[in-house]
């Protein structure tokens, strides 16, 4: 399964974050071995003790609401903050990134989804912050790109649109404020159940948990 999953994605220069969420060191290691090196959690605590634990050559996503309490136990070592979900979170990914001496990759995550039980930022909210001078209000802070979660449904039509809009955003983003940096490339969407789609539609980065480790 990892190695064909892995395979058609790299084909298509899809990154996959193994999301290995409540699954053991062991299963983490099996794909390790196969060699996955980008695992996604979403919970600081677990995050923290499967870092200590495991390979440090590990990149770990951090693919969770966060909390701006806990920033602080992950900033020396994340690879990628998936869901950023408000300029306070990002205020203080800013203050932590600084007092560990470290730049921080950061997606934001917009809101695409009809169901109103996710988080991340709607259009206007991020529009307006990108005309503020938040470059130079977070220097540590490096976005590289937008993350967006579709609706949980089995309606494929419905994903498809979710996944063209954050296509859409990321499109009018670039061209407005990053036309000239190379790193703002990403768009982190796509699930077990949504990835074909998401890849159909311009995914750069899969987020895949129960595909690889079975249901949670
Ligand atoms: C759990 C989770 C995933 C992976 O979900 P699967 O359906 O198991 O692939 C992806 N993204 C986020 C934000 C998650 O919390």
């Amino acid at each position: 399964m990892y190695k064909n999953l892995n395979d058609t994605l790299t084909a298509q220069q899809i990154q996959l974050v193994a999301v290995s969420k409540t699954k053991p060191n062991e299963a983490i290691l099996s794909l390790y071995e196969q060699g996955q090196r980008h695992f996604g959690e979403n919970r600081v605590q677990e995050l923290l003790e499967k870092q200590e634990q495991l390979p440090k050559d590990i990149h770990w996503h951090f693919i969770g609401h966060l909390q701006t309490n806990k920033v602080k136990y992950i900033a020396s070592f994340i690879h990628l903050i998936h869901s950023v979900d408000s300029v306070k979170i990002l205020k203080e990914i800013q203050k932590q990134a600084k007092s560990n001496d470290r730049v921080i990759d950061v997606l934001l995550q917009i809101k695409i989804a009809e169901e109103d039980t996710k988080y991340g930022f709607d259009e206007t909210t991020i529009l307006d912050f990108l005309t503020t001078d938040w470059s130079n209000r977070y220097p540590n802070v490096h976005i590289v790109g937008l993350m967006g979660m579709g609706t949980f449904s089995n309606d494929p039509k419905q994903t498809r649109k979710e996944f063209q809009t954050l296509k859409k955003l990321f499109d009018r983003i670039k061209k407005d404020h990053f036309a000239t940096v190379e790193s703002f490339r990403e768009r982190s969407m796509g699930m077990s159940g949504d990835y074909t789609i998401a890849a159909e539609e311009g995914s750069t980065m899969v987020r895949i948990g129960s595909l690889l480790f079975g249901q949670r």
